[in-house]
């Protein structure tokens, strides 16, 4: 295990600490509210070619305060015990804090996506799946898997194919696994959620003035600057919607072959058909190439997102940073080092188990979806529209004037899945925006972001394992 790695746990166990100090539980409680539950190591086979390759995987159920548990599966080289621990861990914070009502899991397979073929990637999925299986780590009522780094809505298709056969007849079958393709049981907008949720929890500091003061910064969106680390679902997605719906500027991209440097701003939905077809974002019409791919880091900006891997800023690289405000749109990005020395230079950082639970939510969302066996907006779409428009019929022919067609839509649209989706993510980024600037704002105690979002969290764990009468 890398020194990199060793650090993502234990940065955890620090911030779980700091912030359990502070919380007033019973320190059997905390114990058991730290550690991770089940942990599940395997070894399989897979026949690759002619030969065999013995494959290393995990599924950690971190807590089971709630259950179905919940976290994605991440397929790559770097995979360890310890760094599903931490993973799985995140999950139980993030999900109590934007009020989804699971434990906290995760997974992670040891094989680098791009030594494998499709056909080979399938093989390992489905096999992987065959385990959990066998060991009761995945249902629709026990531990519910979705995507990661290194994977996407078609490993989740072939998750879900393999249950379904060892299953047959099991009528929730598709709540086994969310982050599906929206044909097979998926929901609408789950791709663009973790993006998305990272957007409305960035615009909802920006729009705070006592926050913004702090840092010198003017409030709301538009103009502010952007520097994204990681061109994934997440980067990409962060990126497209930063700039599209808040009018904010993307002036630095990073990627595994470099960064780009554009101070007039960088069109991501052109740099997405670039990559495409150039496999680099290198050469971008109009970006400079920087130096080092590590100096991302550096670039002055408003916003810096870390959306790609653990443990990116550390004790080593962190006095390079000249952002005022990081948001976490990755799990871990910052080590608690390095977060110590960030928060005495008086920058704010939004933490990963809230700045990027849209993913999270979006499944949540999805698994309801399945177990209710019907799309959002099916019934009530129609009926609204019809209303609406009666409604302003009403009102044109009360007033004598009319309204264009464009507007007319506007008004009368009933909600598609789609829409519902989006305003079900918003109202919980803003929702838990609020519970944690108020345990922020409220507690003199509490000198930065993460400290509350954990005491957020704590507090309705520690709920949920008294009601069960565990811990009287
Ligand atoms: N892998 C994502 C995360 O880290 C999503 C998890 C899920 O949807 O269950 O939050």
């Amino acid at each position: 295990m890398s020194l990199k790695q060793a650090k993502f746990y234990e940065s955890v166990q620090a911030n779980f600490k700091k912030a359990a100090d502070l919380s007033g539980l019973p320190k059997g409680l905390l114990s058991q509210i730290e550690v991770c539950n089940s942990i599940y190591k395997m070894h399989f086979p897979v026949k690759i070619g002619n030969k065999f390759e013995v494959i290393e995987a995990y599924r950690v159920q971190h807590s089971h305060h709630r259950q179905p548990t919940k976290g994605g599966i991440r397929f790559s080289q770097h995979v360890n015990q310890e760094e599903v621990m931490a993973l799985a861990s995140l999950m139980t914070y993030k999900c109590a804090i934007v009020n989804v009502p699971f434990g906290g899991a995760k997974g992670g397979v040891k094989v680098s996506t791009r030594q494998y073929n499709a056909e080979q990637l399938e093989k390992i999925t489905r096999r992987y799946t065959v385990e959990l299986v066998r060991k009761g780590f995945i249902g629709p009522g026990v531990d519910v898997p979705a995507p990661d780094y290194g994977t996407g809505s078609r490993e989740m298709a072939w998750i879900l194919d393999t249950y379904t056969q060892l299953n047959n007849g099991e009528l929730d079958a598709a709540a086994c696994v969310t982050g599906k393709p929206v044909a097979q049981n998926g929901i609408a907008g789950r791709t663009e959620a973790t993006g998305r949720g990272v957007y409305y929890a960035t615009r909802e500091l920006l729009l705070d003035k006592k926050m913004m003061d702090t840092v010198g910064l003017e409030t709301g969106t538009e103009g502010k600057t952007v520097v994204i680390q990681g061109l994934g679902n997440v980067g990409t997605y962060t990126g497209l919607i930063c700039s599209e719906e808040g009018g904010m500027k993307v002036i630095g991209i990073s990627e595994i072959d470099g960064t780009i440097y554009d101070p007039k701003g960088i069109d991501v939905q052109k740099l997405l058909k670039y990559k495409k077809s150039k496999n680099t974002i290198i050469g971008f019409p109009g970006t400079k190439a920087l130096k080092n791919r590590e100096d991302w880091i550096g670039i002055e900006c408003d916003v810096l997102i870390p959306a790609a891997l653990e443990s990116q800023i550390r004790k080593d690289n962190v006095n390079k940073i000249k952002a005022k405000v990081i948001v976490e749109a990755a799990n871990g990005p910052i080590t608690a080092e390095a977060e110590n020395v960030l928060l005495k230079k008086g920058c704010i950082i939004l933490p990963d188990m809230y700045a990027n639970a849209g993913g999270v939510t979006v499944s949540y969302f999805e698994w309801l979806k399945n177990l209710s066996h019907i799309r959002f907006g099916r019934m009530e779409k129609r009926f609204d529209q019809q209303a609406m428009t009666q409604l302003v019929s009403k009102i044109e022919s009360m007033t004598g004037k009319t309204i264009s067609a464009r507007e007319k839509l506007q008004l009368t649209k009933g909600a598609d899945e789609v829409d519902l989706v989006r305003s079900g993510l918003e109202e919980t980024m803003i929702t838990a925006h609020e519970e944690i600037f108020t345990v922020y704002n409220r507690r003199k105690n509490v000198k930065d972001l993460r400290t509350a979002a954990f005491l957020v969290a704590l507090e309705k764990v520690a709920n949920d394992y008294e009601m069960m009468g565990i811990f009287p």
